[in-house]
């Protein structure tokens, strides 16, 4: 079985060297062991952090060890009583094919309900980190007009449809004509805006908000920060709620932001601004994944993911999170 392991950490741009493919023995599992064979791993921008020693809110990935991540697997083989050969798991074990773990590490997943890999995707925590946002956070109502930012990525896409599902309109932005298409097409949101082409996001935005016969918007579900938020504070509706859930424009800048210009608007137009991190919401998980299981079987919740085929194209995977190659969750089979 192969693993792949961080041997040394990245400076800037992680390149191939800082990475090694091991090949290991997998001997029958001990004592309340389980053994696993990986059937899908997911890749997310936050496994950079891991990769440098910086102090963080998770600790780094240990060197000459298999890095960690979102995985669905099978069961193999059990030496626990809960677990059995066949089991669906989830575990944070990505990055190799086959593992032994305890079955504190593992937890049973549903075979029947859901495709597999919606268990890293709209039933795992991006849909729970979409699903906190617009539900919990913006109290989002029926015919309400909603304002999505990297709409087409893991937690936006996904965002885009609840909302859509929940009776209200959506306006989505993301960078080039492929993702804006995909918005239309596949997420069917109301409007969509390629911010790379626009040279005033809040005229854009505005444009839009009249195009689907609007005259404001009552949620923003922030992801990019900077002109983003400026765009949303103008063209907010009085008591509009915004939803923070990141601000990825902002993550790798070094002057001091120039913008928004205009966060008086959270008064004058009484916004309520609140920041949010899905762990927090754990509690709403069934609820999401009992929603979302209806949403699938009616044919409301399309798959958005951008899939790499086997352990070799792990890193390819990675690397396309940053170069913007990747729609909605970016994934790696297992199958071959
Ligand atoms: P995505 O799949 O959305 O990937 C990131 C996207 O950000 C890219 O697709 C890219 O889209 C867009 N992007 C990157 N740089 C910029 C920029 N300068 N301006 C505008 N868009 C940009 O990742 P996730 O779904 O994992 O994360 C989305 C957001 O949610 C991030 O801000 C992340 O930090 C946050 N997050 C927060 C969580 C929480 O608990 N609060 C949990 C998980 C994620 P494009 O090609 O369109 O530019």
């Amino acid at each position: 079985s192969r693993e792949i392991h961080l041997k040394r950490r990245p400076i800037g741009t992680p390149v191939a060297e800082d990475f090694a493919m091991v090949t290991v023995d997998a001997p029958p599992p001990g004592p309340g062991e389980v053994q696993v064979r990986n059937l899908w791993m997911a890749v997310d921008p936050a496994m950079r952090g891991r990769m440098s020693d910086a102090k963080s809110y998770v600790p780094p990935f240990a060197l000459d060890a298999p890095m960690e991540g979102p995985a669905i697997g099978e069961v193999i083989a059990s030496n626990d009583p809960v677990f059995a050969p066949g089991d669906l798991v989830f575990s944070r074990l990505g990055w190799r094919e086959v593992f032994n773990a305890p079955a504190s590490a593992l937890q049973q997943r549903d075979r029947s309900a859901l495709p597999t890999q919606a268990w890293l995707c709209f039933a795992g925590m991006p849909g729970l980190t979409a699903y906190a946002g617009l539900m919990r956070i913006a109290r989002l109502q029926p015919d309400e007009v909603v304002f999505v930012s990297a709409a087409s990525g893991a937690v936006g896409s996904i965002a885009c449809q609840i909302a859509r599902n929940t009776g209200c309109k959506v306006i989505g932005s993301a960078g080039g004509p492929e993702k804006t298409a995909f918005l239309r097409d596949v997420l069917k949101v109301d409007a969509a805006i390629d911010y790379k082409a626009e040279p005033n996001l809040t005229k854009a935005l505005a444009r839009e908000v009249k195009a689907i016969g609007a005259t404001g918007i009552d949620v923003y579900f922030e992801n990019v920060g900077g002109d983003h938020l400026q765009a949303a504070l103008s063209l907010a509706h009085n008591f509009a709620r915004f939803a923070v859930c990141g601000m990825i424009s902002q993550y790798n800048v070094t002057d001091a932001p120039t913008v928004p210009r205009n966060l008086t608007m959270i008064m004058t137009k009484r916004i309520r601004m609140e920041g949010f991190i899905a762990l927090d919401h754990m509690d709403l998980e069934s609820e999401m994944v009992e929603r979302m299981t209806a949403w699938n079987a009616a044919g409301q919740m399309a798959s958005a993911e951008t899939v790499y085929e086997g352990i070799d194209k792990a890193l390819d995977a990675f690397w396309g999170l940053f170069t913007g190659a990747n729609i909605g969750r970016t994934l790696v089979g297992f199958l071959g």
